[in-house]
């Protein structure tokens, strides 16, 4: 249980995808090293920002290098600890990682469908779709969150990264 949000939380949930969209996406697509772990600019003020709203922070995260090996769960764990790493030196945590470990159509988890999700409200009741929102670099992020009623930002496309898109959630 990662919850609930702080009383007067302007959102239940802020689902993050991580690649692209926290830390610096790696030439195709697989962040598997601590050392590739590259926070974006403004990213962990950013979830600083959110943590200290009260509302809970959940990456969603599709990691099929899980299933073909180019990717141990060793090194994900690795990278995980040195994300938290690098944004607790902006006051910043993340309370709760999804993660997607299959290969292509092998599942209903793997964005663009919406198992990950599903997963972490059917694990936090109180959380509603519709008091939720999400941030991600692509397409395949929005489409599901959108599909359950959740607010969504595509970087580059509808805010130009997750600051911008926090500043607009916070209202501020
Ligand atoms: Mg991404
Ligand atoms: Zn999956």
């Amino acid at each position: 249980m990662i919850g609930p949000a702080g009383a007067l939380a302007a959102y239940d949930i802020v689902f993050l995808d991580r690649d692209g969209t926290i830390n610096v996406r790696e030439e195709g697509g697989y962040v598997a090293a601590a050392e590739s772990v590259v926070l974006l600019p403004g990213a962990g003020e950013a979830i600083a920002r959110l943590n200290a709203a009260g509302i809970p922070v959940v990456v969603v995260t599709n990691q099929r290098g899980l299933a073909t090996g180019r990717v141990t769960w060793e090194q994900f764990a690795a990278v995980s600890a040195a994300l938290d790493v690098a944004l607790a030196a902006h006051g910043a945590h993340l309370d709760h990682t999804a993660v997607c470990p299959h290969d292509h159509d092998s599942c209903n988890c793997r964005k663009p469908l919406d198992g990950l999700f599903r997963q972490v409200l059917a694990a936090e009741p109180w959380a509603q779709p519709e008091r939720c929102a999400l941030v991600g670099d692509m397409p395949t992020d929005t489409a599901p969150a959108r599909g359950l009623g959740m607010r969504a930002f595509q970087l580059g496309v509808d805010v130009p990264d997750l600051a911008g898109a926090v500043e607009i959630l916070l209202g501020a």
